[in-house]
């Protein structure tokens, strides 16, 4: 019986999920040519998690992913899972230490995942061109035509896996919506996320760094709570839990809805209880100011915010705070929006207008919670992208 034929797969971008599709694509046997912007591959990825890559998460939280076509994610999330992951890496070098389910190479350096996807793509024969962009694309014929600043490219597949305008790092840009847009998909406003967000200001506190609880409110609707550390800069408020709430948050207000955050000071007591809790500590202490009462509960700071407020308890259990936007797409760390996944089959990636167009990781609108969603994403569409362009049927996985 006569091979098959191997298929030519040109993969635009070598962040987290170009290099998980150029490693299964060429690991089906596809011949896989990987162009990167930058001089180096995964450049984003080797400064994620503070240096030190919160690669995946094993904890199941409902609020991990957003994006307009909700639960697109699912399908590529639960054929390579969080699990998936963590064997791949270990497999590749990685041997992963789990910090309350959020997962981190023992080296502590997030260049190391970098360095064991470029070993493993090398290895595989992934020939990788660094310092060369994609300038255009387009198809004829059923072949892939790729122009860059030093060379023209065909494929029989293209992977567009650009990643988003979020963060500094070079690379980051609008690249991948541009090359997208021009095979006829809609791009979904791309915005900032997981962000610090911008709020009415409140005079002295900023350099407060708390446990607390926000709540995200849209013309006046809970939408979403969380709690952990919270830092008040000059800016307004900051800190992961203002970080998960911020997406949503930064597009309501560029839809120009009223966005404001509850912020609750001490989640341990409900507003019910607390009055007691203060009583008992008055009881305790009756020679006390109402100022005096509060030191040992937070900071100075803090303490000389809230008592300018006319009624202590809703002060500590819901201060109000109007958002007035996030903090630019430099200081976000992924974006909300990008290619529309209603044009993107779940399972496969691949264009619903151009077959053979894959995409994968955050230029298409999906993005994830704080925690190692965003790389999982990256990995899970990267897995499903490379293989499906290399010509495996998601069923043979
Ligand atoms: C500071 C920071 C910390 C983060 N920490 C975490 C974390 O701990 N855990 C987590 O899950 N997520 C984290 N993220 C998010 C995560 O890094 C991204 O979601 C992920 O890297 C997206 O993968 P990607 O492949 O889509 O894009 P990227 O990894 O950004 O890769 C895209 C690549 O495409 C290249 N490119 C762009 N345009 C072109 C072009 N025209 N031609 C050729 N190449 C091009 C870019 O140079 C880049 O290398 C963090 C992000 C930041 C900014």
């Amino acid at each position: 019986m006569a091979s098959q034929k191997h298929k030519k797969v040109i993969i635009l971008g070598a962040g987290a999920s170009g290099m998980m599709a150029a490693i299964q694509a060429s690991s089906q046997k596809a011949e896989v040519i990987l162009i990167e912007k930058n001089n180096i591959i995964g450049k984003k990825l080797s400064v994620t998690g503070n240096g030190k890559c919160n690669f995946t998460n094993i904890n199941e939280i409902n609020t991990a992913y957003r994006g307009e076509n909700a639960g697109f994610e699912q399908k590529a999330l639960s054929n390579f899972t969080s699990v998936d992951a963590i064997r791949f890496f270990s497999r590749l070098g990685i041997y992963s230490v789990n910090r309350e389910g959020w997962l981190y190479p023992r080296s502590g350096q997030a260049s190391s995942v970098a360095d064991v996807l470029r070993m493993e793509a090398e290895h595989l024969g992934v020939r990788i061109k660094t310092s060369t962009s994609a300038i255009e694309a387009e198809k004829k014929d059923d072949v892939f035509l790729v122009r860059t600043d030093a060379w023209e490219y065909t494929g029989d597949a293209l992977i567009i896996a650009c990643g988003s305008k979020a963060s500094s790092v070079p690379g980051s840009g609008e690249d991948g919506y541009r090359l997208a847009a021009s095979f006829g998909h809609r791009i979904i406003r791309p915005l900032p996320a997981l962000t610090g967000l911008v709020c009415s200001p409140v005079p002295g506190w900023s350099g407060v760094r708390i446990n607390g609880k926000v709540v995200l409110l849209i013309d006046g609707l809970r939408v979403m709570e969380e709690e952990g550390e919270i830092q008040l800069t000059d800016y307004g408020i900051s800190g992961i839990p203002v970080f998960q709430v911020s997406g949503p948050a930064i597009r309501a207000v560029s839809n120009k809805k009223k966005v404001e955050l509850l912020v609750d000071f001490f989640p341990d007591f409900s507003a019910e209880s607390l009055p007691a809790f203060l009583n008992e500590r008055r009881k305790n202490c009756p020679y006390k100011d109402e100022k005096a009462l509060l030191t040992g509960l937070f900071p100075d700071k803090l303490i000389r915010v809230l008592s300018k407020k006319p009624d202590l308890i809703p002060a500590i259990k819901a201060f109000p705070l109007k958002v007035t936007g996030g903090l630019s797409y430099a200081n976000a760390q992924v974006c909300s929006g990008g290619v529309d996944t209603s044009e993107v089959d779940p399972s496969t990636m691949e264009s619903a207008l151009v077959k053979g167009l894959y995409f994968c990781g955050e230029v298409l609108d999906v993005d994830g919670a704080c925690g190692g969603y965003n790389l999982q994403w990256a990995w899970s569409s990267g897995f499903a992208a490379g293989r499906s362009a290399a010509g495996k049927n998601q069923a043979d996985q």
